[in-house]
């Protein structure tokens, strides 16, 4: 039988430990195999047979009635907010989340579609109160609130799922939709042992990511009710998005959804074992609660920051670095090994920098 282990490291040599994100994985032998035999046919036709299949096994595991391939979560997001809203409508998300603030603001450019972006809590988590507070009453003064959206995983923690539904359950009633950005949703399932439809019943729509945690080289979906996927497919065709025999894309995606998912918890272990290894340095601070998945966040003092990164990259081990804080994100080529040689290196800075001070005090 084949472990997560030799499915992740086994197909790449690798050079270098690469924590930045869950993007960073190559696709396994048994994926590319996958994508190499794949039946295809002109999907803007209809036609093929791998994309078909894809959609309708992501809906299915989203609890939706149908799906749509894209070839990114930014364009899965993209055209999920041109379907929902018309122009000089508004959707409402968190200010720090993916939709809001790293998609180039394809809402506004593209769709004539206003962000409204309220501050989300220390966990990733947008308030019912400021959701509530944001939504607009029906006046010619105002834009039209069309969409509340939301994110799980945020920041790689886990959502509370009382509060997503609260804020679902509310936009609901005002006459809103809901739209989840579930790039990572499938850690969240993972995480907190919840069938993945569960998590979203109360979202309309659901954009999840093949390419992060889940493995593949490219691919998103997005998944909702019949009549909307059929409206999506034209914003998806505006965008561009419509590709021909994708089934050799959707393969790898289809891949990963039947063997990648249950392993993501070794992923959420390897993240904590990390966690655990780096707390014993008292100079770096270590972010990571209970709720965080293939995610941790370590904030070296300022003077160390730089000297720190460089001393990890000539050992082959990369970080994402946004200052003050370092992410660190387990993925499938990441092995229990590599964890280890990451904390022993980072014990290696802080030994050397402790020499170093000793030295110049003597
Ligand atoms: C990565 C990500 C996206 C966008 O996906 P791309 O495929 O990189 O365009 C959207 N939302 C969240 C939360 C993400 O992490």
């Amino acid at each position: 039988m084949k472990t997560a282990q030799t499915e992740g490291a086994g197909s790449n040599r690798r050079r270098m430990i690469d924590l930045r994100s869950d993007t960073v994985t190559k696709p396994s032998a048994g994926m590319r195999r996958a994508m190499a035999e794949a039946e295809v046919g002109d999907d803007v036709y209809g036609e093929d047979p791998t994309v078909e299949a894809l959609q309708s096994k992501a809906a299915t595991l989203l609890g939706k009635e149908a799906g749509l391939f894209l070839p990114t979560g930014t364009q899965s997001n993209l055209v999920a907010l041109m379907t929902h809203c018309q122009r000089g409508e508004e959707y409402i998300a968190g200010a720090g989340s993916h939709i809001f603030h790293d998609e180039a603001a394809g809402a506004a450019v593209l769709g004539s579609i206003s962000p409204v972006g309220l501050p989300l809590d220390g966990k990733g988590a947008l308030t019912l109160e400021a959701v509530a507070g944001a939504i607009k009453a029906d006046d010619p003064h105002y834009a039209v609130s069309r969409l509340v959206c939301l994110e799980n995983t945020c920041g790689g923690r886990v959502q509370d799922q009382d509060n997503l539904d609260a804020i679902a359950d509310l936009a609901h009633a005002r006459g809103l939709s809901v739209h989840m950005d579930g790039a990572r949703l499938m850690n969240a399932a993972v995480a907190s042992d919840c069938p993945p439809a569960d998590l979203v019943r109360k979202a309309d729509t659901v954009s999840l990511c093949l390419s992060k945690g889940l493995g593949t080289p490219v691919g998103s979906v997005l998944c909702g009710p019949r009549d909307f996927i059929k409206r999506a497919l034209r914003a998806r065709k505006i965008l561009g998005g419509g590709m021909r025999q994708a089934g050799v894309l959707a393969a790898c995606g289809l891949y990963a959804l039947e063997h990648n998912i249950a392993r993501m918890a070794e992923d959420h272990r390897r993240a904590t074992r990390m966690a655990e290894g780096l707390a014993q340095f008292p100079a770096l601070k270590v972010i990571h609660d209970p709720d965080h998945t293939n995610m941790l966040f370590v904030a070296p003092r300022e003077e160390d920051h730089d000297a720190l990164l460089t001393h990890l990259a000539k050992e082959g081990i990369v970080f994402g670095s946004q200052k003050p804080s370092i992410r660190l994100v387990t993925h499938l080529d990441i092995t229990d090994e590599d964890v280890e040689t990451i904390i022993s290196t980072v014990g290696d800075y802080y030994a050397r920098s402790r020499q170093n001070l000793a030295a110049a005090g003597s």
